[in-house]
This record gives structure tokens, sequence and C-alpha cells, in this order.
């Protein structure tokens, strides 16, 4: 059961609802957005069908869904939600175009590439600081010494920055030095990191596992929301089959899919499904096409020389190329290309 908070109750009221719940033997996870509190009732059948809350102060409706995950369900929320990441609005209005080098490497190599990313139609840089590699021989990330690159990169150029963390113990440091905090694809089920990213009031994009069915994707959003924060963008990066020939099998249906199943936006990343620079922009636009509301890229100033991921970086003609379709989809698909919202990022500051 979801019970939704009327916009004038106070902390009194939202307290009684808790204890109440409590009381009947429930869990309480309450969730403040911005427009409205939102309190996720977790326990079993009986505990839910003797709750009455409705008459409550302060309680504008109770939702009883049935869907394994609640927070983040379609059930408890009918349009689709718009996350502020830095003012930058990802939602179902506009396409957001997140770019920037796969591994932050140097000063030069990540301005090189915010700037190749910010003309191409970019209003968020990405660059990982902290990189899961399959092979512990491979370059790692450099860590806090990439945050801080990052950080000055993203302010020098005026995008704000998105960054994996792959450590619960990271994410304060991570979260001061970044705008969005992202979740990648090998630790979609480390519970303890999708708690900490909750409770660390950062926007979170969340990919999804390599393996991951759309319903283990949206209950490890939950874990999320169930710590308060519902600003949560989905990333469909490519999932393993048997083929081999690209990187990874970018699932289309993944997007209207999850928009029948969830209120969270979803955007998604071509350059990790394909693994192939030539690749990128047909799936992109499929991506698009399938009505998915941003997408993640690389872009490296020199792929030939990267020290991850170079045969997906963009750079001259097919970056030149993205950048067009960056100015004509938008409006096939009734949507604007995404730019900051001054309002939004007082409000979040
Ligand atoms: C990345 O975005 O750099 C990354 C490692 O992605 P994924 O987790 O999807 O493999
Ligand atoms: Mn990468």
């Amino acid at each position: 059961m979801v019970i939704v908070m009327a916009p004038y109750a106070g902390e009194t009221a939202l307290a009684d609802v808790v204890a109440h719940v409590e009381a009947a033997g429930g869990e309480a996870f309450v969730s403040r957005g911005v427009a409205r509190t939102i309190i996720g009732v977790v326990g079993d059948e009986r505990v839910l069908a003797g709750l009455v809350v409705t008459q409550l102060p302060g309680v504008a409706e109770a939702v009883r869904i049935t869907s394994p995950y609640k927070l983040v369900s379609r059930e408890n929320h009918a349009g689709t939600s718009t996350v502020y990441v830095g003012g930058v609005p990802i939602g179902p209005e506009t396409v957001t175009l997140i770019a920037g080098p796969c591994a932050v490497e140097t000063p030069e190599q990540t301005l090189a590439a915010a700037q190749l990313a910010k003309a191409a139609g970019a209003t968020l840089l990405r660059g990982g600081a902290y990189k899961p590699r399959t092979s512990p021989y491979a370059f790692q990330g450099l860590g806090r010494a990439g945050l801080r690159i990052l950080a000055e990169v993203s302010a020098e150029v005026g995008l704000p920055a998105v960054t994996e963390v792959v450590d619960a113990v990271d994410v304060d440091d991570v979260a001061e030095h970044a705008a969005m905090l992202q979740v990648g694809a090998r630790n979609m089920q480390n519970f303890t990191l999708l708690q900490a990213v909750g409770s660390s009031g950062r926007p979170v994009l969340l990919k999804r596992g390599l393996t991951a069915t759309y319903e283990e994707w949206l209950m490890a959003a939950e874990y999320i929301a169930q710590r308060g924060n519902l600003d949560i963008v989905l990333c469909e990066r490519g999932i393993r089959t048997y083929e081999t020939a690209t990187r990874n099998t970018l699932d289309v249906a993944a997007v209207p899919m999850i928009r029948s199943m969830s209120h969270l936006p979803i955007i998604v990343d071509p350059s990790h499904a394909a693994g192939r620079r030539d690749l990128v922009l047909p799936l992109a636009r499929a991506g698009l096409a399938a009505g998915a509301d941003g997408l993640i890229v690389d872009v490296h100033a020199h792929p030939e020389s990267a020290l991850v991921d170079g045969a997906q970086a963009l750079v001259g003609e097919s970056l030149a190329a993205l950048a067009e379709t960056m100015h004509t989809f938008p409006a096939l698909m009734g949507r604007t290309l995404a730019v900051p919202s001054a309002a939004e990022a007082t409000v979040r500051e």
C-alpha cells in the first residue's frame, strides 16, 4: 500500500500515520518528494487488510499496489516523472543528452571530451572516476583524483556531472563532486549500494544489470526509492545474449515495457550496448523512436588512445551525426532537447 499525504500535511500528521501503520504491525517507509510526501507500507496481507488510514488527518489517499515494486510502479503514479539533475530535466517532455568520456583520464582529456559533448547538444557530462572493470589488470579509474577533475571540468564547461559510484563507502564523496550518481550494470543488485545512494540526496542513474529482468531492475529501483529518493532514472544499456558480434544486445522493448510498468524516466546507452562506434547512432535513434527520455553516450577527442572503451567513443563525423540527430529527432517525438531550467536548479540546491 502507498499512502499519499496531502500537500498541507505537516510533520505531526506524518508521524501519526507512521505510528498508526507500525501499531498495526506494518513497516512504513517515508519518501519526501518535492511535490508530495508518500509512505510505502509493507506488511503481510492481514496487516494491510486491517489498515484503515484514509480518515487520518493529512492523508490524501491510500492506494493498494499489487506489483512487487510499489513506490516506482505505474500504479503509484499515473504520469511519467521528471527528474531534475542540476536543473536539467529528464522526463517525458524532453530528450536529454548525457555525454562525455567513459573514464576520466586527465584534466585535458576530460575537458576536450566535455567541450565536444556540449557542442553536440549535451546538457549533462558523463565521466567515470571509479571504473568497475572485468579484468583486475585493466585501468580502474583515477578514484578521488578523477572526481576532482570531473568536478572542475563540470564547472568550467557548465555541465552538471553524472558519475559512477561502485562502493557504498564512497557515496558521500561522489555526491559532493557530482550532480547525479550512477549505479552501473554490475552493481544493479548491490543492495547496500542501492540503499546508500537512496540516502544520498542526489538523483540516481540506475543501469540495468547484464541479465536482469524488468522486474528485478524495478525491484532494485525500489531499494533506492524506499530510502526516500524517488529521483531515479533507469538506463537500458544492453543485455547479455548469445550474440558475440556486438558487446551487448540493446533491448529496445525495455523502453515501452518499463514505461508501462513504472513512472520513472528511462534513457538508453547505445555506446555500452554496441561497443562499436558505427552502431551507436542507429541504436540511439532506435531508443529515441521507442520513446526514451534521453541518451548517455561515450565521447573522446582521441579514441585511439583512450584508456577505456575507445572503440565505442564518438568523435568527428560520428559525433556530428549524433549532434544532427539531437537537433532533428526530439521534435519528431513531440519533445524538445533538454536545457537547464533555472527555477529547478535553485529548488534543488
Ligand atoms: C559506464 O557507463 O561507464 C559503464 C561501466 O556502464 P555499464 O555499467 O552499463 O557497463
Ligand atoms: Mn565504458
